[in-house]
C-alpha cells in the first residue's frame, strides 16, 4: 500500500512539513512520467513543458536511458575516482569529440553549480585575481557560483562571497572591453541567459567576448548548463556562430537525461591548470549518470533530434506569436528554450490556468513563462500545445 492509500496527507503537505522552505511548497505532486507526459497523484495527465527545468532531454522514462541505467547499476554502480571505469572515460571522449576541438580535458561533477565552481577554480589558477561576469547571469547557488551570478538579490543574504568578481551589462561589448584587463582571469557568460528570462546574447557578442579575452590573455568561460546538449538545436549553443572557441564550457542539466551530472570542458592551456590534488568530487563521473548521458547523446544522434528541436521550436514560437494574443508581448529564445513575455505581470496566474488545462509551464518572472520541453517533443504534440496555450492566453 502506498502512504496515500494508508491515509497519509498529500505529498505536497508532507513536503512542506519536512523539506526546507527554499522553493515554496509545490502546487502539484507527480508520481509517474512517460515521454512528454506526467501524471499526478489522482491519475491526471499533463504535458510537461518544463522538462524538469531543461533536464529531461528525452522526456520521462526513455527506454534508452532506462536500459543504460539498469545495465550499469547492475554491473558497476560507483567506484570513486580511485579507479577508472568505462562510462566516464567514454563520456569525456564523446563530449570532446562533439566540441570539434583537439586536446581538451574534462572534469565530471554532479551539477551545474559544481561545473561553475570547477571553472572558477581554473580561473584562479591563472594567477590573475579578477573575474568578469554578466549582470542577470546565473551560474548556480554554491558560494563560488553565487559570486559569479549577477543577481544581487540572490547574493545579498550570503555575503561575503569569494572576492574579485565584477559584473557588466549583458550584451554590451564596450562595457565588456572596458572591464577586461590584464588582471582578468576569465569572463563567464551564458550564450542565452536562461534564469534571467531566456535572453539570447545579441548577435556578435560572444565573438566580441572571444576577441577581447584573447587580446587580454583572459579565459572565455561559456556556461552552457542550460543551453548545451541540443537544447537550442545545436550540441552547444555557441556553435551557432563560428570562431568562438571558448577556453572552458560548463554543462549539466540536460546532459544526464534526468540523472545528476555536470561537466567542465577545458581546452588549450586551461585544460591543464588544475593539477593533482587541486580538485575532486566523490560522486563525480559516477558510472550510472555517465551511462545515462551516453544514452542521451546516442539518442539525440540516432533520432536526429537537433534538426527536430529547431523545427518543433519554430512550431511553438510561431504558434504562440502568430495569433497576436493581446497578453503576449513577445516570444524569446531559440530551439526548445523559449520564454513567453506577457504584457502584464500575470505569469503565475497563467501557469496555474495552464496547469488546470493540462500543461505544465515554468514561471521565471512576474511576466515571464519558460518552455523547456523534452528535445523529442513530437511536432504533433507541439501543435496540440499551441492550441491549448492559445486558449489559456486568449481566454
Ligand atoms: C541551472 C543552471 C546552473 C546551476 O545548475 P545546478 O545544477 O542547479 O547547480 C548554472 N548555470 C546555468 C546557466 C543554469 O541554467
Amino acid at each position: 500500500m502506498s502512504p496515500r492509500e494508508q491515509g497519509a496527507a498529500p505529498l505536497t503537505a508532507r513536503w512542506r512539513d519536512v523539506l526546507m522552505d527554499t522553493y515554496g511548497t509545490p502546487s502539484l505532486a507527480l508520481v509517474r512520467g512517460e515521454g512528454c507526459t506526467v501524471w499526478d497523484e489522482s491519475g491526471r495527465a499533463y504535458t510537461d513543458l518544463t522538462g524538469g527545468i531543461a533536464v529531461n532531454s528525452l522526456g520521462h522514462a526513455h527506454p534508452a536511458v532506462v536500459a543504460a541505467v539498469g545495465t550499469q547499476i547492475a554491473r558497476l554502480g560507483h567506484v570513486s575516482n580511485l579507479f577508472a571505469a568505462e562510462p566516464p572515460v567514454a563520456l569525456a571522449e564523446r563530449l570532446l569529440r562533439l566540441s570539434g576541438r583537439a586536446g581538451g580535458r574534462v572534469f565530471l561533477a554532479n551539477s551545474g553549480a559544481e561545473a561553475a565552481e570547477t571553472a572558477f577554480k581554473i580561473a584562479r589558477r591563472t594567477g590573475r585575481p579578477q573575474v568578469v561576469a554578466a549582470e542577470g547571469g546565473f551560474h548556480g547557488r554554491t558560494m563560488g557560483a553565487l559570486a559569479l551570478t549577477g543577481q544581487p538579490g540572490k547574493q545579498a543574504p550570503f555575503l561575503p562571497l569569494p572576492d574579485g568578481v565584477r559584473h557588466v551589462p549583458f550584451g554590451d561589448v564596450d562595457a565588456l572591453r572596458a572591464a577586461v584587463t590584464e588582471e582578468t582571469a576569465a569572463v563567464f557568460l551564458e550564450p542565452v541567459q536562461g534564469e534571467a528570462g531566456v535572453i539570447p546574447a545579441p548577435e556578435g557578442y560572444l565573438r566580441a567576448a572571444r576577441e577581447i579575452t584573447r587580446e587580454r590573455g583572459s579565459l572565455l568561460v561559456l556556461d552552457e548548463v542550460q543551453t548545451g546538449i541540443g537544447r537550442t538545436g545545436h550540441w552547444f549553443a555557441h556553435q551557432v556562430e563560428q570562431d568562438i572557441d571558448p577556453d572552458v564550457v560548463t554543462l549539466a542539466k540536460g546532459l544526464g537525461g534526468g540523472l545528476p551530472l555536470g561537466a567542465t570542458l577545458a581546452f588549450g592551456a586551461a585544460a591543464r591548470l588544475l593539477g593533482p590534488g587541486q580538485h575532486g568530487s566523490t560522486f563525480g563521473g559516477n558510472p550510472v549518470s555517465c551511462a545515462a548521458a551516453l544514452a542521451v547523446l546516442d539518442t539525440i544522434e540516432n533520432e536526429k533530434l537537433l534538426p527536430q528541436v529547431q523545427r518543433v521550436g519554430a512550431v511553438l514560437r510561431e504558434g504562440i506569436e502568430g495569433p497576436r494574443h493581446p497578453l503576449v508581448r513577445e516570444v524569446r529564445g531559440t530551439g526548445l528554450l523559449l520564454a513567453i513575455e506577457l504584457t502584464e505581470p500575470t505569469a503565475a496566474a497563467i501557469q496555474s490556468t495552464a496547469q488546470e488545462a493540462g500543461l505544465l509551464l515554468n514561471t521565471i518572472g512576474p511576466a515571464t513563462l519558460r518552455l523547456a520541453p523534452p528535445l523529442n517533443l513530437p511536432e504533433e504534440r507541439a501543435r496540440e500545445v499551441v492550441g491549448v496555450l492559445g486558449a489559456v492566453l486568449g481566454g
